[in-house]
């Protein structure tokens, strides 16, 4: 399908690189030409210096034996190296953070659909050939001190990258790697790029079919979590939903009406979290999957967290579960006072994923003055929830009670007490148990 096109030869000029990058593939290549080796920076960063974006992910790849290269770079920087033997790539770690790979040029063959592919030493070419898209398999050799590169471009990256096009370069790519489905979504919405006929053809096809099902939980939840890293995964819930892709979590998880309206509601719910409480770190990503399976039972919840082999942190964010934001937001949203205690006890178990999803699932109720109240008592909530009590079961013991489960009932109470502002100071607190123990004895 992609007809072979002569190598397009142009020099990139490496000087808008920071300095520390500079300089560091400057050392890189003066080792490299001591060897006698060719270094190239492939896929996304030739990408992204084409398209003036700034990457710093660095990909290296040698004709040769890249890990015995990476060795050597790692020897003489004092970086961490980890080598992954069966893919033929080391990763190295140097001392200021920057991250690098490094590989061997390679061929892939996947002995069936869906598999982790083989890998044996090959040509650049054929290194490029192995890859996903066009505009993701060109690569700069480096030149000159690294001052410079040439472009190497076997398969017209460039002429796709000019025209917003994402290409696979043959008919197989989807079925060899299904992850490419969601990888091509991913650069599709990043750049706004559009799919080339035949590529949006075979993806539609490999979407219908049953591939995506071969994935592994892992590589699938991989996929999923980066397209909701991207900048507007709401855009991209649409597109995954129009394609049926959905069903590979579950086969009952349906883009309903009612999912939609939370799922547009987030980006809201995230602005006004992020200027009420800037120090809190949302787990934007997961926070999507919440929203998509807003509207499941708990049985297609949780079978979806096992599809997707989330990690427990982020099954408990997911599990949050529709009746207990239902339960919340029914007490929270009543004009009928609540007490700050009684607040504390709804949401003390809610992850802030948890509270911003609660927030979009008002915004998209369209009922104001309910919205206002609940934005009241999560603000005021948040101030509080680090509110501990003075008196531990330590000092319970030495004022007398016998340790036994009234501790918990006790320390609630005082807890209570402390939110609700009734008791402000340690000495209100013990004369507040002195009560308590009197009362019980
Ligand atoms: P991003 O900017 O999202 O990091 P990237 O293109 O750098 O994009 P990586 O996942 O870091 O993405 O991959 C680096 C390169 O490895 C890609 O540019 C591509 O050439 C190749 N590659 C990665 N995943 C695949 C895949 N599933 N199939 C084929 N080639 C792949």
């Amino acid at each position: 399908m992609l007809a072979m096109k002569n190598q397009v030869r142009k020099t990139i000029s490496l000087s808008k690189l920071p300095v520390r990058q500079r300089h560091l593939l400057k050392q890189i290549c003066r080792l490299a030409d001591e060897r006698g080796l060719s270094v190239y920076l492939v896929g996304g960063v030739v990408r992204d210096l084409l398209l003036k974006r700034k990457n710093w992910d660095f990909d290296l790849t040698v004709e040769g034996d890249g890990i015995a290269f990476a060795r050597l770079v790692a020897d003489r920087h004092g970086a961490r190296l980890v080598v992954f033997e069966r893919f033929a790539t080391a990763q190295l770690v140097f001392q200021d953070g920057l991250k690098m790979d490094i590989a061997t040029t390679r061929r892939e063959s996947y002995a069936q659909p869906a598999a982790l592919p083989d890998v044996e030493p090959a040509s650049l070419k054929e290194d490029l050939y192995r890859r996903d898209f066009t505009i993701n398999a060109m690569a700069i050799q480096l030149l000159n001190g690294a001052q410079s590169g040439r472009l190497i471009d076997f398969y017209g990256g460039e002429r796709d990258l000019r025209e917003r096009r994402i290409r696979v370069l043959h008919e197989r790519s989807f079925q060899d790697d299904p992850t490419r489905i969601f990888r091509a979504i991913r650069f599709e919405q990043r750049f706004g790029f559009r799919l080339e006929r035949d590529t949006g053809r075979l993806l539609a096809q490999a979407a219908s079919a049953n591939l995506i099902q071969q994935l592994s939980g892992p590589r699938l939840r991989n996929e999923i979590l980066l397209l909701f890293a991207e900048r507007d995964p709401v855009r991209t819930i649409g597109r995954l939903a129009r394609l049926e892709l959905f069903r590979f979590l579950h086969r009952r998880l349906y883009y309903r009406k009612n999912v939609k309206r939370v799922v547009i509601a987030i980006p809201k719910a995230l602005a006004w979290w992020a200027r009420r409480f800037p120090d809190s770190a949302i787990d934007r990503p997961i926070l999507y999957v919440m929203a998509l399976a807003s509207g499941s039972s708990p049985l297609v919840m949780k079978a979806m967290i096992r599809r997707l082999a989330l990690l427990r942190e982020q099954a408990k964010n997911v599990t949050v579960g529709k009746s207990r934001i239902d339960r919340a937001l029914k007490k929270l949203t009543d004009t009928k006072t609540i007490r700050p205690s009684q607040v504390h006890r709804l949401l003390a178990d809610f992850s802030d994923e948890a509270l911003v999803l609660l927030l979009a699932e008002q915004i998209s109720r369209q009922q104001q003055v309910r919205l206002s109240l609940l934005k009241r008592h999560l603000a005021a909530y948040v101030k509080n929830r680090t509110i501990k009590t003075a008196l531990t079961g330590r000092d319970l013991q030495t004022m007398g009670l016998k340790p036994g489960p009234q501790y918990k009932s006790v320390l609630g109470k005082l807890l209570d007490a402390r939110l609700d502002g009734t008791i402000t100071t340690e000495a209100e607190e013990r004369a507040f148990v002195q009560k308590l123990i009197g009362l019980a004895g």
